[in-house]
């Protein structure tokens, strides 16, 4: 019988996720479907997931954390950041993992050896992020426009620094995790400090996709290997392919009848 995929967020019309997993099926020929749907009230999740009879789901903004409550097991990493993009269902029981991080760790490592790293903002997905990489035994630093964000990151243990007392040492990666740029043209830092770290780093990386942001193209302008969100959301997506077809597959197999989509217009 056909299983039933979808991706859960508000909005959601934006998503690219069907878009993805549709490709894999139908190259892969495994008998699902994936679509979208409006979750509008993040405590409805488990029951709208049992009613509509979905055997696994995505979950994005603003209901990661919903998704989390939702499940009835939840993997190490997931409950650590207390954040489930991916449920899916075993023997009636709702499995929570989070593809997020795994997906962009598996993205990093492909360009080359990373052992430290200079994580740019602190919301969310930098949280994920620095505690993956972390234990990955990647160092991390955090550097932010303003303080109040990083108290998570300072009782975790992490060395954090405000644009004002940040020092440029050299990082093998630079990230960038804030929203700067993705609706207009500001960089992550201020400039002449993001031109003295990126001129000491060996790769420079983006979470947003769908333009090139300003702090890319001076990273481009510089030849630096780089990536941006569109490989992060392919590679959460590999990985929750794999979770939902119950590891039928090789993450090979699967990158190899995804990652077409991306030349489809991300
Ligand atoms: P949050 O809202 O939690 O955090 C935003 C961060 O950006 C804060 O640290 C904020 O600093 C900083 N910031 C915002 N504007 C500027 C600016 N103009 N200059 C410098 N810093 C700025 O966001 P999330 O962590 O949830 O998401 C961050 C980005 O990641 C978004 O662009 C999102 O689209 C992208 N994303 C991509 C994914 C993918 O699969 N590719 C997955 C998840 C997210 P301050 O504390 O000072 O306000």
């Amino acid at each position: 019988m056909k299983e039933l995929f979808a991706v859960f967020g508000n909005p959601v019309y934006h998503s690219k996720s069907p878009l993805m997993h549709n490709l894999a099926f139908r190259t892969l020929k495994y008998d699902g479907c994936y679509t979208r749907w409006l979750l509008v009230e993040g405590e409805k999740l488990r029951e709208t997931f049992f009613d509509l009879g979905f055997k696994g789901v995505n979950i994005t903004v603003p209901h990661k954390e919903w998704a989390f409550k939702a499940a009835d097991v939840v993997e190490d990493f997931a409950a650590e950041v207390r954040a489930v993009n991916t449920l899916v269902l075993k023997e009636g029981k709702l499995h929570g993992y989070n593809t997020d991080a795994p997906g962009f760790y598996r993205a990093l490592t492909r360009l080359g050896e990373v052992k430290t790293a200079l994580i740019m903002g602190a919301g969310g997905t930098a949280r994920a992020l620095s505690l993956f990489l972390r234990s990955k035994g990647v160092e991390i630093e955090v550097v932010n426009r303003s303080a109040g964000r990083l108290e998570w990151f300072e009782k975790e243990g992490f060395v954090c620094h405000t644009w004002e007392e940040f020092e440029v040492k050299g990082h093998d990666a630079i990230i960038n995790t804030t929203s700067a740029g993705l609706t207009d043209d500001a960089l992550p830092m201020p400039e002449e400090l993001l031109d003295r770290a990126l001129k000491e780093a060996r790769y420079a990386v983006d979470v947003i996709y769908g333009k090139e942001t300003p702090f890319l193209k001076e990273a481009k302008k510089l030849g630096l290997p780089h990536f941006d969100g569109s490989e992060m959301l392919l590679q959460q997506g590999i990985i929750a392919f794999d979770h939902f077809t119950d590891h039928r597959y090789t993450l090979e197999e699967i990158e190899k009848a995804m990652r077409p989509f991306l030349e489809l217009g991300t």
